[in-house]
């Protein structure tokens, strides 16, 4: 159920329906929207409380959500949400494009791949600590360690980061380095990672689950706001199917689909669906076509000797190939790459 409050209502009428809202046993979410301020009311449904509600001073209207998801449905809010990763905005005109190596290495790899992304005007970094590994004698990531060494490049370079969390033992400290949570396609129905996620307030990536439908995402989405935290940007990261010259299927219509669903932001993960670093500018293109409001893409400066994931991240050479080639199909899309908005505005100035 989703209260409207009024343009401007004040502060102290949205604290009153708040009140009562707790006091029927709903829990009271604000959403604040650009223009209008709604209460989404997530617990029981109570028919007979609704008169009661449309009477208090500053209220528009009721809606009743039509979908399972509240919080996280267009429904509640009809504007795009943007998600802010300590300054860096995800969901608006500008595509958010993050980067990185599947696994955190070494200082010197993290390092040299953090200068060449904020050559290239990327300002989110990607890399594993923790990895969710299919096989248990596979290297399973450095942990603390390579917190700590993805922390010392965004020191050096001012790059914010994203990185996984697999296990509710670790969100204290993985929340203490990164600007981001990762949340990945395996623990996307881990529903007590979901809600400690969504204790933490920090700006949540929520993987789709390889073999989870749509729907299933959306709730594990409200899984997180209904815990508080608001920050959630979905990624689409290719499910299961019947072929096998891919890694997996990217799914281009859930990216369109979530996008009119929720009001959330939505990347894509060109990596992880294709499994090949050939495909991955095709499936960017693709996505971003489809209204994806960003991508997360592995690069590494040596594939060949990547420790994990190498035949899908793409060397230097050719990211810029592709940040390139994505140009025209971002403009087509009313999109901006990242970096040109701020760069079109610097020219502008040292024009002036
Ligand atoms: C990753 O991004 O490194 C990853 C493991 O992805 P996914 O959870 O989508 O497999
Ligand atoms: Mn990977």
């Amino acid at each position: 159920m989703i209260v409207v409050m009024k343009l401007n209502a004040p502060q102290d009428q949205v604290k009153a329906v708040k009140e009562k809202l707790f006091q029927e046993g709903f829990k009271p979410h604000l959403i604040q929207g650009v223009e209008k301020q709604v209460i989404g009311a997530v617990g029981k449904q109570d028919i007979s409380l609704l008169s009661g509600l449309e009477t208090m001073e500053g209220v528009e209207k009721i809606i009743q959500v039509s979908t399972p998801y509240q919080l996280v449905s267009r429904e509640a809010k009809e504007e795009d949400s943007i998600v802010e990763v300590d300054g860096v905005k995800i969901g608006g005109r500008e595509l958010a494009v993050m980067a990185g190596p599947c696994a955190v290495e070494d200082f010197k790899q993290m390092s040299s791949i953090a200068r060449f992304l904020k050559a290239q005007g990327i300002s989110i970094l990607r890399g594993g600590a923790y990895k969710p590994r299919t096989s248990p004698y596979s290297f399973q990531g450095l942990g603390i360690e390579g917190l700590k060494i993805l922390y010392q490049a965004s020191r050096e370079t001012g790059l914010k980061i994203v990185s996984e969390v697999v296990s509710t033992s670790d969100m204290e400290v993985v929340s203490s380095y990164v600007d981001m949570l990762q949340i990945g396609a395996r623990n996307m129905q881990n529903y007590s990672l979901l809600k400690e996620a969504g204790k933490t307030k920090k700006p949540v990536l929520l993987k789709r689950g390889m073999s989870s439908s749509i729907e299933e995402w959306l709730m594990s989405a409200e899984y997180i706001l209904s815990e508080g935290n608001p920050n959630v940007v979905l990624c689409e990261r290719g499910i299961k199917t019947f072929e096998k010259y891919t890694r997996s299927t990217l799914d281009i219509s859930a990216i369109s689909l979530a996008k009119q669903l929720s009001h959330l932001p939505v990347l894509a993960d060109p990596s992880h669906s294709g499994g090949s670093w050939k495909l991955v500018p095709w499936l960017s293109k693709a996505a971003v076509s489809a209204g994806a409001d960003g991508l997360l893409v592995e690069v590494h400066p040596v594939p060949s000797e990547a420790w994990c994931d190498g035949p899908q991240s793409l060397n230097f050479s050719r990211f810029e190939e592709m940040l390139r080639d994505l140009k025209p199909v971002a403009e087509t899309a009313g999109r901006t790459l990242p970096g040109s908005e701020s760069l079109t505005q610097s020219l502008k100035e040292g024009r002036q």
